[in-house]
């Protein structure tokens, strides 16, 4: 799926490939599904706009238009852009695609189908409407400790909580955690001050690495747990990961926490 990291990759190639062109057309190949409004007052709205500014919140891509409007691309599981002029160079499963005057094409591809295109007033009503809170990436200490110690949940539901931080999902959390050496149980509210420096230091550092690598992550550091996650089911699998802690070397430990598959490390993450 996704997550903050992929969602900063492709609106980086967004901004690189599509930006102040004039929109000449739209076709959504299941507009109901994938449009969160009426398809036709949606193309209506953007025909002969240009792409002026984008954002990102959490997982959320808002492109400005400039007529002030905000096109919301939200990837699901599967979501991908890909830009491109000839039929040829189509990619699969291309769902819904943007003409620009230059000939170019932006397609939304998505395999799985879950992935939503919407148009808004601003930004702000967008993150009113999702109740999305703070970005991960920008999140200030304060913002955090504020948040936090309203919440008497184990501290990773809490980070999961997109009202909280947008953009952290379950691997995410997970690798935070490990690198901030904090166990996932531990009730949210009772953090110290300390605790939530540290893991403010710990989720900035995680998720600049990720964007670094842009989002690759058998390319991310050996001290990272993400190596010792099992990926069966991903397409990052790590057929060959080593299973022991890249810190201490005891072996990594796999639990459920708020009904979600964990893996922590019991040695450098003391309850
Ligand atoms: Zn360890």
């Amino acid at each position: 799926m996704p997550e903050l990291p992929e969602v900063e990759t492709l609106r980086k190639y967004l901004e690189a490939t599509s930006m102040h062109q004039k929109i000449t057309g739209f076709t959504a190949v299941d507009a109901k599904r994938q449009i969160t409004m009426p398809a036709e007052d949606f193309r209506e709205q953007i025909m002969g706009r240009q792409m002026v500014k984008t954002t990102r919140i959490g997982k959320h891509l808002l492109v400005t238009l400039d007529n002030g409007k905000v096109l919301s691309l939200h990837f699901g599981m599967t979501g991908d852009l890909h830009y491109y002029r000839i039929p040829e160079d189509a990619p699969r499963f291309e769902r819904a695609t943007f003409f620009f005057d230059s000939g170019f094409k932006l397609a939304f591809a998505d395999s799985r189908k879950f992935g939503r295109i919407g148009l808004w007033e601003s930004e702000t009503v967008y993150k009113t409407a999702k109740k999305l809170g703070p970005d991960a990436l920008e999140i200030s200490g304060a913002e955090l400790a504020k948040s936090l110690r309203k919440r008497k949940t184990a501290l990773k539901s809490a980070l999961l909580d997109q009202k909280i931080l947008a953009g952290i999902g379950n691997w995410l959390v997970d690798e935070i955690l490990f690198q901030a050496k904090l166990h996932p149980e531990i009730i949210a509210a009772e953090l110290t001050d300390p605790e939530i420096q540290n893991l403010l230091e710990a989720t900035q550092n995680v998720l600049q690495i990720s964007i670094e690598e842009e989002a690759v992550y058998r390319q991310m550091p050996a001290t990272f747990l993400i190596h010792s996650r099992e990926w069966d089911d991903s397409p990052h699998a790590e057929k060959d990961a080593h299973k022991n802690c890249p810190r201490c070397k005891t072996e990594i430990t796999k639990m459920v926490v708020g009904g979600r598959a964990t893996y922590i490390c019991t040695q450098c993450q003391q309850k």
